[in-house]
């Protein structure tokens, strides 16, 4: 069991906040959304608030309408159902919106690179991990097969994390000048997230810790496009496959829809999610009403909240 101090958050938060379930509709659900799915419902159950379900079809040429019915047939199985939505990330014209606020204030430039243009390194240089910003002062016109990108200034993002923990980030060095539409004409990850936790008044962000190092950009973009009280952020361990491995949503043995075929039941399944986490010391079975017993509690004494300071 994860012991969240469920009294220190709320006191961040707005009475009953607003959390979003948001998986990507490029596949089927599998136990590391169970495990989210987890954390959502039951510290949304504690903060009395509501869940929006958004499907984030951003990328358009990866979703599937047959994921979308398959995961809201499955979440329904289980027992995790949404108070709002489902919505989508269906362009109507929000992030384009926001996109030409940003070129205005002149954030935005035109990038003429694919990946393999500043991925591949010089003889003897290391492999980038991040763009480098090549085409910054090259003044391109935008056309076909080019894409936006955020001019990330230098200068760091210190948030609190749901946990209590304060993170300093470098969005420069961790993200590089990230994509704000893609070469295809694409709405980027990092561009539809944002705009939507804004439009859509998201007010908790619940979700794994690899996308601990997209935080310190986004809430740099959350400001920039208007909203002064970003949400607050919270990751959760992800569900590994094999020490070491990240669970991919082709992980045959993870696949809720496969555990379904031998037979397993919306109780086994969870309860074998909340075992791979780490939150149970048994993979018994659990319903989805047991999540809030799962994620966190109030300050029992000697309680002592986190305070780490950690370098992004
Ligand atoms: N759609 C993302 C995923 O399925 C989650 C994005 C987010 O929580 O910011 O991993």
């Amino acid at each position: 069991m994860d012991c969240l101090d469920v009294a220190a958050l709320a006191a961040r938060l707005p009475p009953s906040p607003r959390t979003r379930f948001a998986p990507s509709p490029t596949g089927y659900l599998h136990l590391g959304h169970v495990v989210n799915a987890l954390y959502v419902w039951g510290l949304t159950a504690h903060l009395n608030g509501r869940v929006l379900l958004r499907f984030e079809t951003h990328d358009q040429i990866r979703s599937r309408a047959e994921y979308v019915q398959a995961i809201t047939e499955d979440l329904d199985w289980l027992g995790f159902h949404a108070d709002e939505g489902p919505v989508d990330q269906t362009d109507d014209g929000r992030y384009a919106g926001a996109l030409a606020g940003l070129a205005e204030a002149g954030h935005v430039y035109v990038c003429g690179c694919s990946r393999k243009d500043w991925v591949e390194p010089a003889d003897g240089a290391a492999t980038p991990s991040v763009y480098d910003g090549r085409c910054r002062d090259r003044g391109l016109a935008d056309g076909p097969g080019r894409s936006l990108r955020f001019k990330v200034q230098p200068g760091t993002e210190s948030f609190e994390d749901g946990r209590g923990v304060l993170h300093d980030q470098d969005p420069l060095r961790l993200n590089g000048d990230i994509i704000l539409r893609d070469r295809d004409g694409q709405w980027s990850y990092h561009l539809a997230v944002t705009v939507d936790d804004r439009d859509q008044g998201i007010d908790f962000v619940i979700r794994g810790e690899d996308l601990l190092d997209a935080t310190g950009v986004q809430l740099r973009l959350t400001r920039m496009l208007g909203r002064p009280r970003p949400p607050v952020f919270l990751h959760h361990a992800l569900l590994m496959a094999e020490p070491g491995r990240k669970l991919s949503k082709s992980n045959r043995d993870t696949g809720v829809r496969d555990l379904r075929a031998t037979g397993a039941s919306p109780a086994e399944v969870i309860g074998l999610a909340a075992y791979r986490a780490g939150l149970t010391a048994t993979a018994g079975p659990l319903r989805a009403q047991d999540a809030a017993a799962m994620v966190g509690s109030g300050p029992g004494p000697g309680t002592v909240r986190a305070r780490t300071r950690v370098l992004g």
